[in-house]
C-alpha cells in the first residue's frame, strides 16, 4: 500500500503494508530470529550471493520485522527503498562510507549534528577522502565549494543546533551539474514536515531515534533512496560493518511512527506558543524557529515545509553557561538533557566555542555568521506534549 493519494497520517499507520490476509496479525510481529530463517535451496554465504527479493536468511542481512519499519519509511519519504541501521550515526557512517572512497571530495555543511560533523572532519580524510565545509544556507557558496571530486553534499535542513536552512531543490541542482549526490537528513522536519526526495535529493537520512520513534526509548537510524543504491549499502556497509538495528527496537519505532503525524501537529503548536513567549522575554537575546515570521529565512520554510516541528533554539542576553545551570537546576517539568524528539520536553546548552572547536572547525567570515546566530551559546529546546501553559509557566520560573 504505497498509493501516493494517501495522506501522511494514513501513511504513518498503513503504508508500507502488503495485501491484507486473513489471520495476519493487525500488529507488527517481533521477529527475534537471527540465524534461524529456513531456507528452501542451498543459498551462497557471502552477502554478494545475495539477490534481490531473497527470502530472510540472517537478520544482519534483512528480518521481517526490519522490513515492516523499513518498507513504511520508503513509503512515507515517497523513496523506493529504505534500509534501517542501528542509530543515525550508523545510518550517516554508512552512506559517507559506502559513496566515497579516496581521492574522493564530500562537501558538507557547515552546521549540522556535531556526529556527523566530526566524523567527517576527524575519520574521513584518514580515509584520504576530502572534506569540506561551506554555507549551505547559499547557493551560491555551495557551488563555487564544489570541485571536480566532489561525489557527495551532505546537508542538514533545520540544522543542529541554530535551525539554520537550506534550498533543497537549489541544492540538488548544483551538486547534480556538479556530478555528485546530495543527501539531506531531515531528522528534525521528519517526513510529515518535508519529503527531500521531491525537491531531488538522492538519500534521506533519519535518526528514527528521534521523532520517528517519538518516545526517547529506541535507537535507530535509516537511509531512504532509490532501490538499487541502498541495495548497494545493504550489501557493503550494513551486512559487512554490522550496525544492524534490533528488532525490539524496530518494534518500539514502528509503533511509534503510527502517531508521527497527530504528534508533529502537538510538537509544532508547543513550539510554536514556546517560540512566542521567548521572543518577548527580556533574557533572551534571540530565539529561532523556522516556523516564526521571526526566523531569517521564513520564506524558504514555507516553500519547503509544510511542518515546521517542535525543535527551537534560543540564546540568552548574558552568561549563556550560567543561564545553563540555572536552567539545569530550576527546571521542573521540561528535563535538562541533549536529544530531541520525545514526548518530554528537553532543553539543553550547547556552548559556542566548544562546538565550534570540538565539531565545526569554522573561522573567518563563516564563524563570525555562526556566532551572530548563537551567541556564546544556544539553548536547544525540544517541544514535548505536555500542555503548552505548564510549560510555558516551567520555562518562565526557571529563567526568572
Ligand atoms: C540525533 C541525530 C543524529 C544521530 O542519530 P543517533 O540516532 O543518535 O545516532 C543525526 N542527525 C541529527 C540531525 C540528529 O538529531
Amino acid at each position: 500500500m504505497t498509493d501516493k493519494t494517501l495522506g501522511d497520517a494514513t501513511i504513518a499507520i498503513h503504508g508500507g503494508e502488503g495485501r491484507r490476509v486473513l489471520g495476519q496479525p493487525v500488529a507488527a510481529p517481533i521477529v527475534t530470529a537471527t540465524s534461524f530463517f529456513t531456507h528452501p535451496d542451498a543459498a551462497g554465504f557471502s552477502a554478494s550471493d545475495l539477490k534481490a527479493n531473497a527470502p530472510h536468511f540472517y537478520t544482519r542481512w534483512s528480518n521481517p520485522t526490519l522490513a515492516l519499519l523499513e518498507g513504511r519509511l520508503a513509503a512515507l519519504e515517497g523513496g523506493e527503498a529504505a534500509v534501517s541501521f542501528a542509530s543515525g550515526m550508523a545510518a550517516i557512517a554508512a552512506l559517507f562510507l559506502g559513496r566515497l572512497g579516496t581521492g574522493d571530495h564530500l562537501l558538507l555543511s557547515d552546521v549540522c549534528y556535531a556526529g556527523v560533523a566530526e566524523f567527517a572532519h576527524h575519520t574521513l580524510p584518514k580515509l584520504g577522502i576530502e572534506v569540506s565545509a561551506v554555507d549551505t544556507s547559499s547557493p551560491h557558496a555551495v557551488s563555487a565549494a564544489m570541485r571536480t571530486n566532489t561525489r557527495l553534499v551532505h546537508i542538514e535542513t533545520p540544522a543542529n543546533p541554530i535551525l539554520k536552512l537550506t534550498d533543497m531543490a537549489a541544492i540538488a541542482q548544483v551538486a547534480h551539474a556538479g556530478g555528485a549526490e546530495l543527501s539531506v537528513d531531515s531528522t528534525i522536519a521528519t517526513p510529515i514536515g518535508t519529503k527531500p526526495l521531491a525537491f531531488g535529493a538522492d538519500y534521506v537520512c533519519h535518526s528514527l531515534t528521534k521523532y520517528l520513534c517519538g518516545h526517547g526509548d529506541a535507537l535507530g537510524g535509516a537511509i531512504i533512496g532509490k532501490a538499487e543504491l541502498l541495495a548497494e549499502l545493504r550489501k557493503e556497509q550494513l551486512i559487512h560493518m554490522g550496525g544492524a538495528l534490533a528488532p525490539f527496537s524496530a518494534y518500539l519505532i514502528f509503533r511509534g511512527m503510527e502517531t508521527l503525524a497527530p504528534r508533529m501537529a502537538l510538537h509544532e503548536a508547543n513550539a510554536r506558543k514556546l517560540e512566542a513567549f521567548l521572543a518577548t522575554h527580556p533574557k533572551v537575546r534571540k530565539v529561532l524557529w523556522p516556523g516564526s515570521a521571526r526566523h531569517p529565512q521564513y520564506e524558504l520554510a514555507q516553500r519547503q515545509m509544510r511542518n515546521f516541528s517542535g525543535l527551537l533554539s534560543f540564546s540568552v542576553r548574558a552568561d549563556g553557561q550560567g543561564m545553563a545551570r540555572q536552567l539545569a537546576e530550576r527546571l521542573k517539568l521540561i528535563s535538562y538533557a541533549v536529544s530531541l524528539g520525545s514526548t518530554k520536553s528537553l532543553c539543553f546548552f550547547i556552548p559556542t566555542d566548544d562546538i565550534l572547536k570540538s565539531s565545526f572547525r569554522l573561522d573567518g567570515t563563516a564563524e563570525a555568521k555562526y556566532r551572530e546566530w548563537a551567541g556564546d551559546g544556544v539553548f536547544r529546546l525540544s517541544a514535548g506534549l505536555e500542555d503548552a501553559e505548564d510549560l510555558l509557566a516551567d520555562l518562565e520560573q526557571a529563567l526568572d
